[in-house]
């Protein structure tokens, strides 16, 4: 089914998955992906080639047995950033071919050594899958805090307001830590002519170094709230793991009861994140057990 057809009836809950690194075997994800089905998302989106990794070749794989296995709605990501028109069209044959019927369109993270070849930014990538399968269901990416490489916020939304014009039915945020933050971004949105759904990202940390990494990749802001927990937590690597899914869950209640169009789990191949943020969207009445 189309994620913009969903997004029209309710408010959505998915989940993110990342394909096995180099030569792990597939089944990992498969096993990942079946667990996260467990809880009912709307969809689970599959990284391409996520963090300049240049692991892309299961992505389109794993999104069809997403949707053919377990009969859940695949979002497949696709990056353009050093590819030629033809690899992007060849890599939407191969998504078509696979039964997928959304993608999330991006630019993709920059990887050493990558140049700008036919695509310059994810709207131009956003143009040519609307150009050449109208019918595929396109997202994209946006960021409440503004993209780490752009000047201010509103710069970032004026770029956004590119990628809605190009043809994206539905966007889906980074990461981020304060939820006001959000609804300052939507307040935005609209203030910029942006009208197609906003679903939220959240990512509950589960380290110091992993919200130190995030920080300084996405650039996504860490309040003093979530300083104190860490400092609470101290050294011990499973109770600053507690922290973040606590925070996450505080973070997910409120956006469910500030009537969000949906929420987005960065689940980072944790089926107990899954069960966890099913769990607590279920106790604060936005899923149905
Ligand atoms: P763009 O929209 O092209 O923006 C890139 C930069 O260019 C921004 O600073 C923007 O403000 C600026 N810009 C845009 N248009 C213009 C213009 N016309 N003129 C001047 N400047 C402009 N990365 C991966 O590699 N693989 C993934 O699977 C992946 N999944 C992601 C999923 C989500 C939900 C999110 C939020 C990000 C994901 N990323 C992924 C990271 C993403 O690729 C990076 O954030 C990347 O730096 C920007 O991608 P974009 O699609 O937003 O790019």
């Amino acid at each position: 089914m189309r994620i913009s057809d969903i997004l029209k009836e309710r408010q959505t809950f998915s989940f993110e998955i990342f394909p096995p690194r180099g030569d792990l075997p597939i089944e990992q994800a498969r096993e990942v992906s079946r667990a996260l089905s467990e809880y009912r998302p709307d969809w689970i989106s599959v990284t391409f080639s996520a963090g300049g990794s240049g692991n892309s070749g299961n992505t389109f794989t794993i999104g069809h047995d997403i949707e053919r296995e377990l009969g859940v709605n695949a979002l497949v990501h696709l990056t353009c950033m050093g590819a030629t028109a033809a690899e992007v069209d060849s890599n939407l044959q191969a998504i078509r071919a696979a039964g997928i019927q959304n993608v999330l369109a991006l630019r993709g993270d920059r990887r050493p050594g990558a140049q700008t070849v036919d695509f310059s930014y994810a709207a131009d990538l956003i143009r040519r899958i609307k150009e050449t399968m109208p019918e595929m269901c396109v997202g994209a990416a946006c960021y409440p805090e503004g993209h780490v490489e752009c000047e201010s916020l509103e710069k970032s939304l004026e770029h956004l307001y590119l990628k809605q014009e190009a043809g994206a039915d539905f966007l889906v945020s980074q990461l981020f830590f304060n939820n006001e933050d959000f609804y300052r971004f939507r307040e935005l949105c609209l203030r910029y002519r942006i009208k197609i759904p906003v679903v939220a990202g959240i990512m509950p940390f589960t380290s110091v170094a992993q919200i130190q990494r995030m920080a300084f990749t996405c650039g996504a802001s860490i309040p003093a709230k979530v300083v104190k927990r860490l400092v609470a937590a101290g050294d011990d690597k499973h109770a600053q793991a507690r922290a973040g899914m606590e925070y996450a869950i505080e973070q997910i209640c409120d956006l469910a009861a500030n009537g969000v169009d949906g929420i987005h789990i960065y689940s980072m191949n944790h089926p107990e994140i899954g069960k966890a943020t099913y769990d607590a969207l279920v106790e604060c009445g936005y899923l149905k057990a």
